[in-house]
């Protein structure tokens, strides 16, 4: 083998798109991972056909020119480059030589979109304690002035104020409890939880404030002695945000139900993979409300979604409490579908694996 075999070979070891090009700027060898990238070898054919990007173009003239290697930052755009279905950042290095021109690109849309959802979600955030904080600056300052004399008016902003603080403070608490999730999303529970002792705490918890929307609970549960694979306070915290979403969106005087049953896992004795079969809990929660139109349904789960954002904050929603449910249930290898009728209500099942009998 001699060494231009040899260097093309090694080249397709590595993980990075390469592509080399000579004085002319005519493509004089390609990598595997390059062409897999662009779809096709444009081998013998200007570079300009490959990456028409200005800012790379213009770069690429500026290392010529000046015989130093530069790197850039390259979105490609999938419409003009016809590459893929979404777009791809490139960190694009390109080296000089004599006669030849290395150009190295690496694959940097994983890390790039991790930015985007990161700062995004800071934005989200820092929006969301803005609103609360600006109204408790603004009832102080009134407060300090302008009512300074006045008992009944400052009474009424105090409300105000505490209801804001308790909102800025449900944030940050529901918050945490994502942040502490997601550290360890990937450590599934192993632990025995019983699920009607769970729902009963849970039941408990909410006596109060059932009572009060005059909300009663109807349960029908088809086996009376279930277990599952979990962690028991998350799973409280499961049903609790389900529950409590339940009495603030539903109609008073109504009935939620929860059903449990079994699933049978159907591949159990034929499947050569036994690890991952389980008989899983189905518990549905039901409720009576004006529903949600279909068209939310697959976002609600996404952080600080609501349908009637109005509505949300007025019940005291931080619009944090599916997606904690979700992060909780990926966390037990579960799930949570979301079902929906306009003047009827609304269905929450969750599907968690049964542990098994020891
Ligand atoms: P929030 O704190 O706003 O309640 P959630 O993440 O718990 O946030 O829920 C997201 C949105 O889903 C809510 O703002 C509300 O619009 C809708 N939603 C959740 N549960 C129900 C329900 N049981 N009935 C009607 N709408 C609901």
């Amino acid at each position: 083998m001699d060494l231009d075999q040899q260097l093309n070979l090694f080249f397709n070891f590595i993980d990075d798109s390469i592509i080399v090009i000579d004085r002319s700027q005519k493509i004089k060898f390609q990598n595997k991972q390059s062409i897999a990238l662009f779809k096709s070898d444009f081998t013998n054919q200007h570079i300009t056909n490959l990456i028409r990007a200005p800012q790379f173009l213009d770069t690429l003239e500026k290392s010529i020119n000046e015989k130093i290697p530069y790197t850039l930052e390259l979105l490609i755009d999938p419409v003009s480059q016809d590459i893929s279905q979404t777009n791809i950042f490139l960190s694009v290095s390109i080296y000089p030589s004599k006669d030849m021109y290395l150009i190295v690109m690496k694959n940097i849309t994983d890390v790039k979109n991790l930015e985007i959802v990161r700062s995004s979600f800071i934005a989200n955030v820092s929006h969301e304690m803005r609103t609360p904080l600006a109204s408790i600056i603004g009832f102080l300052e009134t407060i300090s002035s302008t009512a300074k004399d006045d008992v009944e008016a400052t009474k009424k902003f105090l409300s105000i104020i505490e209801k804001e603080a308790n909102r800025m403070k449900r944030l940050l608490d529901d918050l945490l409890i994502i942040t502490k999730i997601e550290s360890d999303e990937h450590v599934h529970p192993t632990k025995k939880v019983d699920l009607l002792n769970t729902l009963e705490i849970v039941e408990n918890n909410f006596e109060q404030s059932l009572k009060k929307n005059n909300i009663s609970i109807e349960k029908a549960y088809d086996d009376e002695n279930l277990y599952v694979l979990g962690n028991q306070d998350e799973l409280i915290q499961v049903f609790s945000n389900i529950i409590e979403n339940s009495i603030k969106y539903a109609n008073e005087n109504s009935k939620i139900r929860i059903k449990l049953r079994i699933l049978e896992d159907k591949n159990k004795d034929n499947s050569v993979n036994r690890l991952f079969q389980y008989n899983y809990a189905i518990i549905e929660l039901i409720d009576e409300s004006e529903g949600i139109p279909k068209k939310h349904l697959h976002r609600l789960t996404e952080r600080f979604y609501r349908v009637d954002k109005a509505r949300s904050k007025d019940k005291g929603g931080t619009g944090l409490g599916l997606t904690i449910v979700k992060h909780i249930l990926n966390k037990h290898r579960g799930s949570l579908d979301i079902e929906s009728e306009i003047n009827k209500g609304s269905i929450f099942t969750i599907k968690i694996p049964v542990a098994p009998i020891t």
